[in-house]
């Protein structure tokens, strides 16, 4: 059987082996002088990623990444090998010059996410994070050169693995960015 690649941490059957995961340190892909970035909380919202913005690990094609709270968050040492990728974006995404892995990305602009950080939990040094519990933005995959005609196997695979595919957000998140947006314009109360 041909088993359709999604990630490492998925195509492993990882699973969270921690209730009460706490947080941890990230630690970037370089075998000296790496980039140490401490997390005191939990995470929240861990999902496999097919937009072509987030970091993948090699031959990958979803990322893993999560949601902490940017003041739970403090660079612990070699901070000044960290350069933001694409200081336009929303997401603010911090990744090592040298080995090109994103550490931490805040979102610090008027956004319903504003004042959350997305990290990569598998750069944590420790296990016990949860495990992803979706699939988000999974037809922009294409736009990285998967083949279109494949979606389908990646789709089931991913409904195999307990990842619900969407191609945006999860209808949780997608209600809670709408419901921010409706609270704004005055068409929701407060
Ligand atoms: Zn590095
Ligand atoms: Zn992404």
């Amino acid at each position: 059987m041909n088993i359709v690649a999604i990630h490492p941490t998925v195509d492993s059957g990882y699973r969270a082996t921690d209730a009460s995961f706490g947080g941890g340190t990230l630690v970037c892909n370089c075998t000296s002088n790496a980039v140490k970035v401490k997390v005191k909380s939990d995470i929240a919202h861990n999902h496999a990623c097919g937009c072509t913005k987030c970091w993948k690990p090699e031959g990958a094609v979803f990322s893993v990444v999560a949601v902490a709270p940017s003041d739970q968050i403090e660079v612990i040492e070699n901070g000044d090998k960290l350069a933001v990728v694409d200081t336009s974006a929303l997401i603010q995404r911090h990744a090592c010059k040298q080995c090109g892995v994103h550490m931490y990305g805040p979102v610090e602009r008027d956004h319903p996410f504003k004042g959350l950080s997305f990290i990569h939990p598998e750069r944590f040094q420790d296990g016990g994070w949860a495990a992803p519990g979706f699939a988000a933005f999974v037809s922009s995959i294409i736009e990285s050169g998967y083949q279109p005609s494949k979606m389908d196997g990646v789709r089931s695979r991913l409904k195999e693995l307990g990842l619900e595919p969407y191609d945006c957000l999860s209808p949780a998140l997608m209600d809670y960015i709408a419901t921010w947006t409706a609270k704004k314009s005055g068409a929701l109360a407060d």
